[in-house]
């Protein structure tokens, strides 16, 4: 830690624009570090509040979580919208015309949900904010026709928590699989078999030519009921305020490892910030655990610590009462090895072709499989390469693999 250097950032202005998990959680890590002039700026007028649970509501209310209610010391301005930055004189300004100064700035910008296209004149929601999650429950109303289109964690999480509901759930996915991105093929079998099993039709390969008031109509002129259409396609990164400043930019505003945008002044971290990973190269992760680590890494940078976020993207899904976990970068190519769990569920461990050991994800009830991802990550982080055997083997206890320190 540069102590000399930290402490003559402690009495600048930290600036932060975005007030979700990772513009919060650097907020308050600046404010316990010391840093006297901190200003957390949020276009949502609410407090900051954690997104998971959106999706996973508890019985028929939905649930808002705050992240935080202890604003103590921090200059908190919620409901304001940071319209420009002049990065000559280090200056924002409000979509009001008000200006506001900085020694250092952080963009926690975050991501908006992808719309639907060609559907503007049909009433397509979609699942980012509080706001957006009341709508659609608004709507939860069990025999009405629910169609969810995507079939990643958000639009599979929301398929249970309707079905949940009563309602009869479509799942459209114009890919092969679901899950494809983040999951193994073998895992997001198993889960679409749950889903099938609950009832909740999934269509691969699903092409979309028109959404009506009452219906999606599909490329081979089927047209599916629905009394309610939710798109969950994927988020897009806010990074036009950095664009517009002309910060890099591409899927997401570029930083390195120490979240530094190309304007010393100025850092990213969170949904919005395209990360240079010393391990993966250049990855934008959009998760709970990223956004959280990110803003502290990046709270800590800015006040001047050395830092290098070598974190490997981690997250979870809840879905009926099954929990979902995943470490490391899903890569279809590399070869995926299947451990039975010995309660109940599986973990697919995918390993490089030297044996090393890359990605880990697993399904089980409750947090079945919290243990065995943990080890995995440790694992992962060590570059291990255990036999395949000893992954395949539920009677071999994953931290024996540890290297000894
Ligand atoms: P955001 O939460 O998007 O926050 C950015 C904030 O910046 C927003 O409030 C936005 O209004 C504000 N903003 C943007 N531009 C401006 C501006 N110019 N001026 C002022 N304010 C601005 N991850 C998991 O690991 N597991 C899960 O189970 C999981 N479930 C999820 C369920 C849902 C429904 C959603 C939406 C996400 C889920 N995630 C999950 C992902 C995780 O919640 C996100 O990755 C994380 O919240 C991102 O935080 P962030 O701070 O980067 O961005």
């Amino acid at each position: 830690m540069d102590i000399a250097n930290m402490n003559t950032r402690l009495g600048d202005r930290h600036v932060i624009v975005g007030a979700g998990e990772a513009g919060t959680r650097a907020a308050l890590a600046l404010r316990d570090a010391g840093a006297q002039r901190v200003t957390l700026i949020g276009a949502e007028a609410c407090l900051p509040y954690e997104r998971p649970p959106l999706s996973k509501p508890e019985g028929n209310e939905i649930t808002v979580r705050a992240i935080t209610t202890d604003f103590a010391g921090i200059d908190t301005q919620f409901g304001r919208w940071v319209s420009f930055v002049d990065r000559s004189v280090r200056q924002l300004q409000f979509s009001d015309g008000e200006h506001l100064s900085y020694d250092w700035l952080l963009l926690a910008t975050g991501a908006r949900a992808r719309p639907l296209p060609r559907a503007e004149n049909t009433r397509v929601l979609t699942l980012r904010t509080c706001d957006d999650a009341a709508a659609i429950y608004a709507e939860a109303r069990a025999g009405r026709c629910c169609v969810i289109i995507g079939a990643g964690l958000i639009g599979l999480e929301l398929a249970a928590v309707m079905r949940g509901r009563g309602m009869l759930v479509t799942v459209l996915e114009a890919g092969a699989r679901a899950m494809s991105r983040v999951l193994p093929q073998d895992l997001s079998d198993e889960i679409v078999a749950r889903h099938r099993l609950e009832g909740v039709r999934i269509v691969f390969g699903a092409n979309i030519v028109a959404t009506t008031a009452q219906a999606v109509v599909l490329d081979d002129g089927e047209e599916v009921v629905a009394d309610l259409i939710v798109a969950a396609i994927g988020a897009v990164p806010n990074s036009s305020l950095a664009e517009d400043i002309g910060l890099t930019c591409g899927n997401g505003i570029h930083v390195d490892d120490k979240l530094q945008t190309s304007d010393p002044r100025i850092f990213s971290a969170g949904d919005c910030a395209a990360v240079e990973h010393p391990l993966l190269g250049r990855i934008r992760f959009e998760s709970w655990r990223s956004a959280c680590d990110q803003g502290v890494a990046a709270a800590d940078a800015m006040l001047g610590n050395q830092v290098k976020f070598a974190t490997y993207p981690w997250f979870w899904s809840d879905q009926y009462d099954l929990g979902i976990q995943m470490v490391g970068l899903h890569d279809p190519s590399r070869q995926t090895i299947r451990r039975q769990l010995q309660g109940d569920g599986w973990i697919f461990f995918e390993i490089d072709p030297d044996g090393v050991l890359c990605a880990a994800s697993g399904v089980a009830r409750g947090h079945g499989v919290a243990k065995d991802i943990r080890l995995s990550e440790l694992l992962i982080e060590r570059r291990v390469a255990p036999s395949r055997e000893a992954l395949a083997d539920p009677s071999v206890n994953l931290k024996s693999l540890l290297p000894r320190s």
